[in-house]
């Protein structure tokens, strides 16, 4: 495996009127748990079900309703955990979160303050080819998600969907790690990918699967750098928390207004206060939705309902032995196995789909030239198709293979190549098939190929006459080649030809 190094991208400096400011960010996300059932009850998660049918009596709050752990829950928060290189504790305990909430109606929220199931861990936040930051994390904890209140079907009245109520969470809360919106939006996606490889979270923004409460807070430079020494908050800024952003262009957005709007405040001799505040990204602003809450305001306290949560060593290194490879060890693989460039190599691991379907045309193969058409000519090609998935090619790996086979044998020139992948895309078919019924064999018979250049350069000796004096017009020479014989000549071929009649 490779031993990578990374330099440590730049904090994002914001000027003020008056001086520049650094950014301090730091994330809480909220993962939604992929499985099938609730954290507490055994109704369905199932995305888009009709209204209130996904609802069981201890989700709806029923007197006398007792809330019962889904083991499938714990597991994918410990799963999480490793795949976060955090401490997993196997002592955790659930705490009731005091609140009104329209959507959730028990009354509280059975979360974990005081004994989350995860501790601290890190991610490498890639910032392009060789500089990352580190992430560090502070916890994880398990807790229920709310339903939904919908205002917009009644002029009069307001209904309730409780289907998400009571599906497990993972808040994952990052330190203030992140310095700049950039890093913030590749710090979800990075976590994302990481819960996607290992199948914890589907990472759907847009169904509100994944979305991050920001905290942003201003410093002067310098600041940051003793608040690393000391882990001491006081030298950094007040923060203010943009809540639940689920989308990573407007989670940059709303980074980069909520900074400028306690720069003027800072300069203008005010003080930032702590509070929640919403993004609109209509007006592009943030506003001021409450000012911060403590943990006493929400009187937590254990949830009197569920026994602490104790697991064992042994059923967590069984889970860590069943873990997936994950994106940074398949990056490093694929530079160390397939001679992959950093960028190609974490192009093709994005997804592992991607990277599945690469290593099947890598396989035996040349890695580098494999990349090359799995990223420019697949990618692409997909992208042209109505943006289709990897696993909805046209062109198998099997045959993506065998074109390549075809050019490493010599059979088919690049060029002839791209047009056989065409027909294997729009056509299918055996590639291999396709170049010997369609005649597509490069020719390397230098006799077939001489006749085609002595009959060019009879038919123009004015330019004969100048590629003697200019050699770099040997090139057009070349170019009526390739055009006479239909792209098949060998271009090496051609090129050694033209040169020894010119100079002849
Ligand atoms: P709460 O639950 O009250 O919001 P937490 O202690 O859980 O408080 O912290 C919330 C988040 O705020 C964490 O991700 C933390 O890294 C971040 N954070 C703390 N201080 C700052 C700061 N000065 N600037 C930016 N982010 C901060
Ligand atoms: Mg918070």
């Amino acid at each position: 495996m490779l031993d990578l190094t990374y330099e440590t991208p730049k904090p994002k400096v914001i000027a003020g009127a008056k001086q520049d400011w650094e950014l301090v960010i730091g994330l809480e996300v909220h993962a939604q748990v992929a499985t099938n059932a609730k954290l507490f009850s055994g109704a369905s998660t199932e995305f888009g079900a009709e209204p209130n049918s996904n609802v069981a009596f201890v989700d709806a709050g029923m007197p006398g309703m007792l809330p019962v752990i889904n083991e499938e829950c714990v597991a994918q928060a410990v799963r999480t955990g490793l795949g976060l290189k955090a401490d997993i504790n196997l002592y955790s305990a659930f705490d009731r979160k005091n609140y009104f909430y329209p959507d959730l109606p028990q009354g509280y929220q059975i979360s974990q303050l005081y004994h989350p199931i995860v501790g601290e861990g890190e991610v490498l936040v890639d910032m392009g080819p060789g500089v990352a930051r580190v992430v560090r994390i502070e916890r994880i904890h398990l807790e229920q998600d709310a339903g939904k209140s919908i205002h917009d079907m009644d002029p009069t009245m307001s209904f309730v969907d409780l289907n998400r109520t009571g599906v497990a969470l993972m808040e994952i809360v990052s330190r203030p790690d992140i310095r700049g919106p950039e890093e913030a939006a590749a710090y979800v996606s990075k976590l994302r990918q990481i819960m996607r490889y290992l199948g914890t979270c589907d990472g759907n923004m847009q169904n509100g699967n994944l979305r991050a409460d920001v905290n942003v807070s201003i410093c002067q430079p310098g600041a940051y750098e003793k608040y690393q020494e000391t882990q001491d908050f006081s030298h950094l800024g007040t923060r203010c928390e943009i809540k639940n952003m689920n989308s990573l262009r407007f989670i940059q957005q709303a980074i980069e207004v909520e900074a400028k709007r306690q720069i003027a405040i800072v300069e203008a001799g005010g003080e930032v206060e702590q509070e929640t505040r919403l993004y609109d990204p209509d007006k592009g602003e943030t506003r001021s939705m409450r000012s911060k809450e403590e943990a006493h305001d929400y009187r937590y306290f254990p949830c009197p309902d569920l026994l602490p949560l104790e697991i064992e060593q042994g059923w967590v290194d069984d889970i860590a032995s069943d873990l997936p490879e994950l994106p940074d060890e398949k990056r490093a693989r694929f530079m160390g196995d397939f001679g992959l460039s950093e960028y190609d190599a974490s192009v093709l691991t994005a997804d592992t789909a991607d990277a599945a379907y690469f290593e099947q045309v890598a396989d035996g193969r040349d890695g580098k030239l494999a990349a090359n058409w799995v990223i420019n000519e697949l990618f692409g090609r997909l992208k042209k198709d109505d943006d289709k998935a990897i696993t909805d090619s046209a062109v198998s790996p099997a045959q993506l293979g065998g074109i390549i086979d075809l050019i490493t044998s010599d059979a088919i020139s690049g060029k002839i190549a791209k047009e056989l992948f065409e027909i294997v895309y729009t056509e299918g078919g055996d590639p291999a098939e396709i170049v010997e019924a369609r005649g597509m064999k490069q020719v390397t018979d230098t006799g077939a190929i001489e006749a085609a250049v002595d009959e060019i350069i009879a038919a123009n000796p004015d330019q004969v006459a100048k590629a003697k004096e200019n050699p770099k017009l040997a090139g057009w020479f070349v170019g009526q080649v390739m055009k006479a014989t239909g792209g098949k000549a060998n271009p090496k071929a051609v090129n050694e030809l033209v040169s020894k009649k010119l100079s002849s």
